[in-house]
């Protein structure tokens, strides 16, 4: 058993860095503690509280993986600030992705322990913010200093303890859409115009809408969630005036984000001429385009040879169905491909009693520093 690898994981796990609200200052410590002595670092601060650490100026390979995590939430049966167990670490970030973290550090130092920190050169390794909201304070905001040849974004790519790779990633557009009406004494609702039932109407409408795209060769089909979040209304005496509705829609490589939402909006138009009350704003919230790199590229073929020698088989291609910071570093021109110890079926990411195997971890530490050796 990896003992250092083991305490390392769970001392990163007790750093807070839930996000919402977001601050990565207590984990982005610990790393700089950890890696200050080996390599050049840069810190990078795009808000308060909010820290990107880069090692190293290689360009060949830049590891990319993110500090925050989601909240805790309820309901947990295990510590979420951290407990090993039976060969698995509990604790919200264990598997997205803090037990990746570590397993880079530990390769990192492993290294540097066997005389051989020159490998490091070819490489830089970036800590970022803010993936779990956006990478708006992250990887967004640092694009050209984590620009390299090939990139590795440390997400997770296993499932039921098989290591994939994933070369491409789906997108995100997530919209609001709001409605307006004219409030009024609901005990004569005839004056005013219910924002509320308008919205109702709205996205009742737009639940056979079809999204037009080709299907991929490994991504899955994109998806669009209607209402995913809903608010309106103030008193149960008052018509509505406002109300306002989330879609998220995972999009695939291909489709056109303008053209998704022009088909909204001709769809609510067209409810227009049935209830002539509707009156709508679509609001962009937050865009990241689907992206993928060619399966010929190199970074695959090493991938595929560190993988071969650490776990004896040769992975799979994944396609995960949720979106990371590989496309952002992809469209940014790094050849970027998703690894990771994860994995998001069954490790109960961003749920309760996450975690991660030791097992894993162990592996991770020897696939990150094949890739390094490999540069
Ligand atoms: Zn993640």
């Amino acid at each position: 058993m990896n003992e250092s690898l083991l305490e390392l994981t769970l001392e990163i796990i007790k750093a807070k860095s839930e996000n919402p609200p977001g601050n990565e200052s207590e984990v982005a410590d610990i790393i700089k503690s950890r890696l200050k002595n080996y390599l050049n670092f840069k810190e990078i601060i795009t808000g308060k509280d909010r820290i990107n650490l880069i090692f190293g100026e290689g360009l060949d390979l830049v590891f990319n993986g993110h500090m925050d995590t989601v909240p805790i939430g309820n309901g947990w049966n295990h510590n979420p600030y951290g407990e090993y167990t039976e060969g698995k670490i509990y604790g919200r970030g264990a598997s997205d992705m803090k037990g990746a973290l570590s397993s880079l550090i530990i390769s990192i130092e492993d290294i540097v322990d066997n005389g051989q920190k020159d490998l490091l050169k070819k490489c830089k390794f970036a800590f970022v913010a803010d993936e779990e909201a956006g990478s708006k304070y992250g990887t967004k905001a640092i694009l050209n200093e984590i620009k390299g040849k090939y990139g590795i974004v440390m997400e997770g790519s296993v499932l039921n303890e098989k290591i994939y790779i994933r070369p491409g990633v789906r997108g995100s557009l997530w919209l609001k859409i709001v409605s307006y009406g004219k409030s009024a004494h609901s005990s004569n609702p005839e004056s005013g115009i219910n924002a509320v039932m308008n919205l109702a109407e709205i996205l009742i409408g737009l639940k056979n809408m079809k999204l037009n795209y080709k299907k991929h060769p490994y991504l899955p089909d994109p998806t669009m969630s209607l209402g995913t979040t809903i608010r309106g209304g103030e008193k149960i005496n008052v018509i509505p005036d406002y109300a306002e509705a989330t879609i998220d829609i995972r999009t695939i490589t291909g489709m056109d984000n303008n053209e998704i939402l022009s088909e909204i909006e001709n769809r609510i138009k067209r409810l227009k001429n049935i209830n002539d009350s509707i009156d709508f704003e679509i609001l962009k919230i937050e865009e990241n385009p689907a992206a993928e790199i060619s399966l010929t590229s190199e970074i695959i073929k090493k991938a595929k040879k560190v993988i071969n020698e650490v776990a004896g088989y040769s992975p799979g291609i994944m396609g995960g169905t949720g979106s990371n910071d590989a496309s952002h570093m992809i469209l940014n021109g790094t050849e970027t491909l998703v690894l990771g110890p994860g994995d998001f079926v069954n490790d109960h990411a961003h749920g309760k009693d996450e975690f991660i195997t030791l097992e894993r971890l162990e592996k991770f530490v020897k696939i990150y520093g094949g890739l390094i050796k490999y540069a």
